[in-house]
């Protein structure tokens, strides 16, 4: 993992004064309630977003790429860079023989698909720093033992990124030296062969019929992807040597929280990583499989252990500020096939068992 992402403030550490209701809202499209044949049908069972009360999921843009035999619908909040997308292929209605997907490109980059009894489903993210307007589709399947193509294209708008220049003051952490002491070094070396193992996995997908809002009240405290001045200095005689600024990407988002508020699990898999690391500090990360994985930072304690099986809106942990932290709040960041996108990008997507 980038070591940018460690880079994590949240300035309002206030107590939040209002309740938010955590309830279910709607996150699926509107299926029709004819045959089951074309990925419109009316069998989607999904169990809906879980969001907090006070967060409303929208409904997908969808673009659909289809030919006589197969129909590909890729849903996306918004088709912008920095977003999660999802995409469903099944047979067409009029196609009777059975289609097998081999290969599903999305640009250069090939996207895990996990078979269903009803065709194919898989998730991926469109890069925060993509410049092309357009992006290729590729699927290549095989139709009674032959093999065949279906190319598109999806046009992507550019995701809007804050920027802030005012240097951040990070306490010991700007300091430069600090991190340089050994027994500092070998815990961040430590942390990172931790993290590098659990990210060699690429496990079967464990995505359900759900996704989940990580806390119970909807507030940004820092955007996805927004860039940052974070200060540096040297201390010589007590006094403070500034350096050059460093300006850093924020790769995940900041909710607001309180010590001890909840944190929940956005999306069923395997907790990977539950335990207390140099930057991320008390820190979870789940294997969603197909290298799906969402991170939970700076917790005051954990629910689950390594190796628990969780489900979306599962309780993982309690909101708190250890590690690079300057108060309460949840860094919630996902990491898709290596892109990582705005973590509740999900929340609208259609996604089904
Ligand atoms: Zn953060």
């Amino acid at each position: 993992m980038n070591i940018i992402n460690r880079f994590i403030v949240s300035v309002f550490a206030v107590s939040l004064l209002f309740t938010a209701f955590y309830s279910c809202q709607s996150a699926q499209g509107k299926g029709s309630t004819d045959s089951c044949s074309g990925c419109d049908s009316g069998c989607r069972t999904g169990r809906k977003a879980i969001v907090p009360g006070d967060y409303a999921v929208g409904d997908p843009k969808k673009i659909r790429i289809t030919n006589e035999d197969i129909i590909a619908d890729f849903y996306s909040e918004t088709f912008s860079t920095g977003t999660a997308m999802y995409v469903e292929i099944c047979r067409t209605g009029s196609q009777a023989k059975k289609v097998s997907v081999t290969e599903l490109y999305f640009g250069k980059r090939k996207i895990d698909l996990t078979e269903k009894t009803w065709g194919y489903k898989g998730l991926t993210g469109i890069d925060p720093e993509c410049v092309q307007s357009r992006e290729s589709v590729a699927i290549i399947y095989s139709l009674g033992g032959q093999k065949k193509q279906l190319n598109g294209m999806i046009t992507l708008s550019r995701g809007k990124f804050p920027v802030n220049l005012v240097p951040l003051d990070l306490g010991k952490y700007s300091n430069v030296d600090f991190r340089l002491k050994p027994e500092i070094l070998e815990y961040i070396q430590k942390c990172a062969e931790k993290k590098k193992k659990a990210f060699s996995k690429n496990s079967p997908s464990r995505i359900g019929n759900a996704f989940a809002h990580p806390r119970d009240a909807h507030y940004v405290t820092s955007h996805f992807w927004a860039k940052r001045a974070i200060m540096r200095y040297r201390v010589k005689n007590g006094k403070r040597i500034y350096l050059p600024k460093m300006i850093k990407v924020h790769r995940g988002l900041d909710l607001r929280g309180d010590f001890g508020e909840p944190v929940y699990a956005m999306a069923d898999g395997i907790v990977a990583i539950a335990e207390p690391m140099y930057y991320e500090g008390n820190f979870i990360v789940i294997d969603h499989g197909n290298r799906i994985f969402s991170f939970y930072m700076h917790l005051e304690k954990f629910k689950v252990k390594e190796g628990d099986r969780v489900r979306a809106g599962d309780k993982i942990g309690l909101v708190g500020s250890t590690g690079l932290s300057t108060g309460a709040h949840l860094h919630v960041s996902l990491m898709i096939q290596d892109v990582s996108v705005d973590p509740l990008s999900i929340l609208v997507l259609p996604v089904r068992d």
